[in-house]
C-alpha cells in the first residue's frame, strides 16, 4: 500500500461513518435522472431557493440535503427569509446556520451548496447568492439589503414575480434594475409561472430562474421546479459563470423555458435522430427512430414537412427510442435524399407562448 492510498484510507471511512451515522436517509434510494453534456457543458439540476426551520420552512438544513440527494439534485442554496423568522424563539438568530450545518453533508453526498439568503421586504422578495455575510441583511431597507448582496459580489434574482397578483414592472423594481442590482428573474416558482413576467427576460435581458421555493418537506422529484445550468465545469465557479452567463433552462414538471439559444441547444443535444430511415419499395409507410437520453421529456408537433410525407405528433419519455411514423404519398422520391422535417416542441417556451422551433434532418433512403 503506497502512502497516498493509505492517507485515502482514513477519509474514506471517515465517510462511511458519516453517511452510517444516520445523515442519510433510511431509505437511501437514489433515482437518477440523467442530463448528457449539451457540447462542452455538463447539465446541472439546482434548487436555488429553498426554506429550513431557520425561517418558515418545516424541516431542519440536513433534511433538504438528504431531499436533494434523493431527487438527484447536483445544486442547492438554502435561502431562508432575512426578516420573516417565525421560529426565531426556537431556533438560532444566526443565518448562517443553515448553510452551516447543511454544508458538510451536502460536500460528502457530492452535492455544491451555494451560500444564500432570501431578501425579504414586504412583498418583494429576492434571493441573493454567493453571499459571505448572512447576517448583513436584517432590518435593511429593499434598496439597501440589494446594494448589501452587490457590494458581497452576490448573484441576485427577483423571487416569484407574481405571486401577490399580475407582476408589474414596479417602481422599486425598475430602480433596482437601473442600479444593476439584480441579474435573474425566478420566471417558475413551484406550480407557478409568471406568463406576464416573461417579455422582461428579453427586454433587460435577465437569466431564467426556476426553483421549488419548498417550506414542507419535499413529497416528489417530479414536482419540484429545477434550474438547468448548463457549466464548464462541475464547481460553485462553474455554478457563478453559468448563471453569470445566462446559461439556464427552467424545468417545470414536463415544461421547458430558456432563451433561443440556450434552450435551443440542449433540446437539439438531446433529441437525436436516427441518420436515416430506409423504406421498404413500394411501401407507404416508414418509420424515423429519436432517442431521447436524457431525463427530460419532448412533446413533438410537426409543423413541416416535404408535400410527399405526413407525420403528426410524437412524445419523447426520458431515456427511450421512440418511432416517429411517416406516411408516404404516391408521390415520394424514388432517389435518396436529405429530408428536413420541422417540429414545434410544444412542452417548450423560447419566448413568451412561443413554443421551441426544431428542425430534424435524416437521409430518406428508398429500396
Ligand atoms: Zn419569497
Ligand atoms: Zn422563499
Amino acid at each position: 500500500m503506497n502512502a497516498t492510498l493509505h492517507s485515502r484510507v482514513p477519509a474514506l471511512l471517515g465517510a462511511i461513518l458519516f453517511t452510517a451515522a444516520g445523515l442519510l436517509p433510511a431509505q437511501g434510494v437514489r433515482k437518477h435522472r440523467p442530463m448528457p453534456k449539451v457540447g462542452e457543458f455538463h447539465v446541472l439540476k439546482a434548487d436555488l431557493h429553498m426554506h429550513t426551520v431557520f425561517s418558515d420552512g418545516h424541516v431542519w438544513p440536513t433534511v433538504r440535503v438528504t431531499e436533494a440527494w434523493r431527487e438527484d439534485i447536483d445544486v442547492m442554496s438554502i435561502t431562508d427569509h432575512d426578516d420573516y423568522r417565525p421560529y426565531e424563539k426556537d431556533v438560532s438568530a444566526n443565518l448562517a446556520r443553515p448553510y452551516e450545518i447543511a454544508r458538510p453533508m451536502a460536500e460528502a453526498l457530492g452535492i455544491l451548496i451555494v451560500p444564500g439568503v432570501e431578501i425579504t421586504k414586504g412583498d418583494i422578495h429576492f434571493n441573493a447568492l454567493f453571499i459571505k455575510d448572512h447576517n448583513a441583511f436584517r432590518g435593511k431597507e429593499l434598496q439597501d439589503g440589494l446594494a448589501e448582496a452587490k457590494r458581497q459580489g452576490a448573484f441576485s434574482f427577483w423571487n416569484h414575480p407574481g405571486w401577490r397578483g399580475k407582476a408589474q414592472w414596479w417602481p422599486p423594481i425598475a430602480t433596482a434594475f437601473s442600479d444593476k442590482l439584480f441579474q435573474g428573474i425566478e420566471l417558475v416558482n413551484g406550480p407557478s409561472y409568471y406568463e406576464e413576467a416573461h417579455p422582461w427576460v428579453g427586454q433587460h435581458n435577465l437569466v431564467i430562474i426556476a426553483n421549488s421555493d419548498i417550506h414542507a418537506p419535499s413529497l416528489s422529484a417530479e414536482e419540484r421546479s429545477l434550474s438547468l445550468l448548463l457549466v464548464k465545469e462541475r464547481t460553485l465557479a462553474g455554478v457563478r459563470e453559468a448563471l453569470d452567463s445566462g446559461r439556464t433552462v427552467a424545468w417545470q414538471q414536463k415544461r421547458l423555458i430558456g432563451t433561443e439559444m440556450v434552450l435551443g441547444d440542449l433540446v437539439r443535444a438531446y433529441v437525436q435522430p436516427a441518420p436515416y430511415v430506409r423504406v421498404a419499395k413500394g411501401a407507404r409507410t416508414a418509420a424515423l427512430a429519436l432517442r431521447n437520453d436524457s431525463a427530460l421529456h419532448f412533446d413533438l408537433k410537426t409543423a413541416g414537412a416535404p408535400a410527399w410525407m405526413q407525420t403528426g405528433s410524437v412524445t419523447l419519455p426520458p431515456q427511450s427510442t421512440t418511432l416517429l411514423a411517416l406516411r408516404l404519398t404516391p408521390e415520394a422520391p424514388a432517389a435518396r435524399q436529405r429530408v428536413t422535417l420541422r417540429f414545434e416542441v410544444s412542452n417548450t417556451l423560447a419566448g413568451p407562448g412561443q413554443p421551441l422551433t426544431l428542425p430534424i434532418e435524416f437521409e430518406y433512403q428508398p429500396d
